[in-house]
């Protein structure tokens, strides 16, 4: 019998992204090809997330989409990811869904999928305590820049997140296995790995911390670049941010999710910080590295929130001048705490709130990237840029979207030096891209933090 083909798309964040390369290698493993199109697939498998209920409606839509591939073929249709957790087997009753599997549950996809070929609903929604997959080597696709999950679960239980109930409890992967991988990546060419989880401070392993885990993951192979994600301001510490100073390659970039400006509204989402508290690490943060870039996650419209807490948040957001953000609108989520609370702010609040942030944030991004113009920046390129080939897009270490014409020479995994010579709120642009080695990029780009090492 030849080899079974498979089609999968991925939602979410960028977990369920390393979660898809898990899942490529695993099925790969047992002879698994997978295919582009969901036509030539015998199994259409979607990694999904339920952070907030739009996520879960489009793939409603998509479950939908794919019922006429299974009636005329005997292709199976398989749930996977936050979804796939949080709903079991309502998604084989409900929605006609042949396969069901949880972030915990991937090393045994293949006899899932082996069991709804024989025509029986296939079920695997166990959560663990110590799965962490750390023996099992990705199926990466990108070649320059690459995903390490260093823990999976969550402990902190914020009162409007579901991902406590649909990724288990916290659990971290062995230092010793996160180094290997680190070091095999550099060797086989990568230049940037993230640190990730849902919370990487938390990360705690035969005695070592997330300082230890930075630095060591630094110190492994340089001149790769290291990134981390992401980060609960409750378990930060100085070490975190001295060890971003100190280490060259180590990113000047931060995500720091503050939710809300409001100290009562923090408290209600059970989010364990003040903003005192808050504004505290982003000081101490830009006081060690100048030019640190720092991003955040905001929810517009949370439970009893009133126009002073609103007011809060955008006062928080004008004093950071955060370089980028994450901004929802608060849906309430079942399992979660907050669920049980009334969710009293009318939708046109919400939506009038969300885009008073939205509005402010665009023009804090513009006038950080603006201020950019006339640097020279080190960029590490990613490959052709989404609106032309003639074109080539890639990051600066703090994160940094850059756009530039195309030199003859330079390809993706090369680090350029450039001139930066205009800014949107997205994107940096570029001209007189020369190619640089690593090192160099480290020494010669223009952000304070080099200049400083
Ligand atoms: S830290 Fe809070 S918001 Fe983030 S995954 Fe954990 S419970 Fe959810």
């Amino acid at each position: 019998m030849g080899a079974k083909h498979y089609y999968i798309e991925t939602y979410g964040c960028q977990m369920n992204v390393a979660d898809s390369e898990l899942v490529n290698a695993i099925l790969a493993e047992r002879g698994y090809e997978r295919v582009e199109n969901a036509e030539d697939a015998d199994a259409i498998l979607m990694n999904t997330c339920s952070v907030r209920e739009n996520a879960e409606t489009r793939i409603y839509g998509r479950i939908g989409a794919f019922k006429p591939m299974k009636r005329a073929t005997a292709t199976v249709v398989g749930v996977l990811g936050c979804m796939a957790e949080r709903l079991r087997d309502e998604l084989v009753e409900r929605h006609g869904v042949d396969v069901v599997v949880g972030p915990d549950e991937y090393r045994r996809l293949p006899d899932y999928l082996e069991a709804a070929f024989r025509g029986e609903k296939a079920v695997g929604v166990k959560l663990s305590r110590t799965e962490t997959y750390e023996d099992l080597a990705p199926l990466r696709e990108n070649g320059v820049s690459a995903w390490i999950p260093i823990a999976r679960g969550c402990d902190r239980f914020c009162s409007y997140c579901v991902v406590p109930y649909t990724r288990g409890r916290e659990r971290s992967r062995s230092f010793t296995s996160i180094l290997e991988e680190a070091k095999e990546l550099a060797r086989s060419g990568y230049r940037e790995i993230t640190l990730l989880g849902q919370n990487v401070n938390a990360y705690a392993e035969g005695g070592a911390d997330f300082a230890d885990l930075l630095a060591a993951c630094a110190d492994v192979a340089p001149p790769l670049r290291v990134r981390f994600a992401t980060s609960h301001p409750s378990d930060f510490s100085e070490r975190i941010l001295q060890t971003i100073a100190e280490r060259r390659n180590v990113c000047a970039y931060l995500h720091l999710p503050v939710q809300s400006g409001s100290n009562r509204v923090l408290e209600l989402m059970n989010r364990g910080y003040t903003i005192e508290r808050y504004l505290d690490i982003v000081d101490r943060a830009r006081e060690l590295s100048p030019d640190i870039a720092i991003t955040t996650d905001v929810i517009a419209g949370f439970p009893t929130e009133t126009e002073e807490d609103h007011r809060a948040t955008l006062e928080v957001f004008r004093r950071v001048r955060y370089d980028g953000a994450y901004m929802f609108r608060y849906s309430p989520r079942p399992e979660s705490k907050a669920a049980r609370m009334d969710d009293d702010v009318p939708e046109e609040t919400k939506k009038r709130r969300l885009q008073e942030i939205i509005d402010l944030q665009r023009t804090l991004s513009e006038e950080n990237n603006r201020a950019w113009i006339g640097a020279e920046r080190a960029v590490l390129v990613e490959g052709a840029s989404k609106k032309s080939d003639e074109r080539l897009s890639g990051r600066t270490d703090d994160n940094k979207l850059v756009v530039f014409p195309k030199p003859s020479n330079v390809a993706a995994g090369d680090y350029v030096l450039l001139r930066i010579t205009d800014a949107t709120s997205a994107t940096l642009f570029g001209e007189g891209a020369r190619k640089i080695e690593a090192e160099a990029a480290f020494r010669e780009d223009g952000s304070a933090k080099r200049r400083a090492i």
